[in-house]
């Protein structure tokens, strides 16, 4: 069976912790989407780690992991990854890697750089890996697969000439750089090819022939709804869709194959970038929700950079489950909440007078405000409670509400980091 996990909001919603706990089951845990510019932090009897292109099953023997076709991998970024956790124990990993992945070049991370660099104020808060000139070029189709990489010398030597004159004019006349140096990039590539060689693979032949055996499939995105380029806060999105039905596409199999799609929602709110937030809270409230938040505080974990903080809000997470698909909610960091006396939410947006429930586009939504509804707390810690019946009677009303709000079944809370911090319902 194929399960995926994706998120319901703007990332970092314990994603990396939820897909640890479900690989347990899995056979194969595949990324289908994304690259290193986003990042899950897995805590573990290894250890704390933050994954950003490794899949995270990486803790598991019996795992194979697979970075599919739809990832921007980062080659250095991967290795590094994985002498990272093989340095903290950890076994190497079983891992495949897409012939059909295409690569992040040294060149889209330097392009992503001096872009932000020229938008300055007006920058979309990229994390400079490379992302959307990646994506960009994937899709002008001037990208590089993996499977280039044992191409004839010639054919590539000639791919990368080409390519470089469209890459240099941009580099030259627009960020006054100067122009690649094609030797040195044909020499990258060739050690990159040495690095994927043992592992690269027709992993969508792979995963077809894994779910004709009957094998457990995990599909684990990155970011979460709202970040999609189509179904987002566009522009202030990511370059690749971040829905459990690009799973299909980024992994190489058929759509109707994905049986549950586990979404996960934090019980607050945080989100990374510039983008209107609507149920964002400010000053000494949001320093201490960003204090208590997470596990170790909510920051970036590929930046370190301080995540913007809000109360949960209803309507972006109505629709960020809607737009995945969700058979499931797992409703996440709930245990963070317990310190509060009362417990805003944000239940509809007031656009210009109207109050609506329905996720606007985003002209309309930069004009939202929340309008909130205050539940009460139940101020004390739920860690270690392993029953529903078991929570504060407070606490069980706050998920019943939202999960009503929401209008999606959580099945699944979660009150700790920890793999066994959870509670099924
Ligand atoms: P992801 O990208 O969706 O995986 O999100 P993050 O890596 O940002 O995860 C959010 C943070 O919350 C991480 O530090 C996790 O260890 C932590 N975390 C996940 N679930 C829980 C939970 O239920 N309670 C607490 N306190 N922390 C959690």
């Amino acid at each position: 069976m194929v399960k995926a996990i994706v998120g319901a909001n703007w990332g970092d919603e314990g994603k990396g912790k939820m897909t640890d706990m479900l690989a347990m089951d899995a056979d194969i845990v595949v990324r289908f989407q994304g690259g290193a510019n986003a990042g899950h932090t897995i805590v573990n009897n290894y250890g704390k780690f933050a994954l950003h292109t490794l899949p995270s099953g990486v803790f598991y023997d019996h795992i194979t992991n697979i970075v599919g076709n739809g990832v921007a991998l980062n080659i250095p970024v991967l290795f590094n990854e994985i002498k990272d956790i093989t340095s903290k124990g950890v076994k190497m990993p079983k891992l495949l890697i897409s012939n059909r992945a295409q690569m992040v070049m040294p060149y889209h991370i330097d392009f992503d750089t001096y872009e932000e660099a020229r938008l300055a104020g007006k920058s979309f808060g990229s994390t400079k890996s490379g992302i959307a000139p990646f994506y960009s070029d994937k899709y002008a189709k001037i990208g590089f697969q993996v499977s280039e990489l044992f191409d004839d010398e010639e054919v590539l030597r000639e791919k990368i000439s080409r390519v470089c004159t469209i890459k240099n004019v941009i580099l030259n006349d627009l960020y006054g750089k100067p122009s690649i140096d094609e030797d040195g990039l044909y020499d990258t590539l060739m050690e990159y090819k040495e690095m994927v060689e043992p592992y690269v693979a027709d992993t969508s032949l792979f995963l077809w022939n894994a779910i004709r055996d009957g094998k457990n499939i995990l599909l684990e995105g990155q970011l979460g709804s709202l970040k999609d380029p189509d179904h987002g806060i566009y522009p202030m999105v990511t370059s690749s869709s971040t829905l459990a039905a690009y799973g299909a596409i980024g992994a190489g199999i058929p759509p109707y194959e994905i049986k549950q799609i586990v979404t996960v929602c934090k019980a607050y709110s945080s989100a990374v970038g510039a983008g209107a937030f609507v149920s964002e809270i400010f000053g000494d409230e949001a320093d201490e929700l960003r204090r208590r938040g997470g596990d170790g505080g909510e920051y970036g974990a590929t930046t370190g950079r301080p995540r913007r903080m809000g109360w949960f809000d209803c309507v972006a997470s109505k629709y960020g489950c809607r737009i995945q698909g969700t058979t499931d909610v797992a409703f996440t960091v709930l245990d963070v909440l317990g310190y509060l006396d009362e417990i805003p939410v944000c239940v509809g947006y007031d656009i210009d007078g109207k109050v609506t429930t329905d996720f606007p586009t985003t002209g309309l939504l930069e004009k939202a405000k929340p309008v909130l509804k205050v539940l009460p707390g139940w101020k004390c810690d739920i860690r270690g409670i392993r029953k529903y019946e078991d929570l504060p009677e407070n606490c069980r009303n706050y998920i019943e509400f939202i999960e009503k709000e929401i209008g999606f079944p959580i099945t699944m809370v979660s009150n700790g980091p920890s793999r066994d911090d959870i509670i099924y319902r």
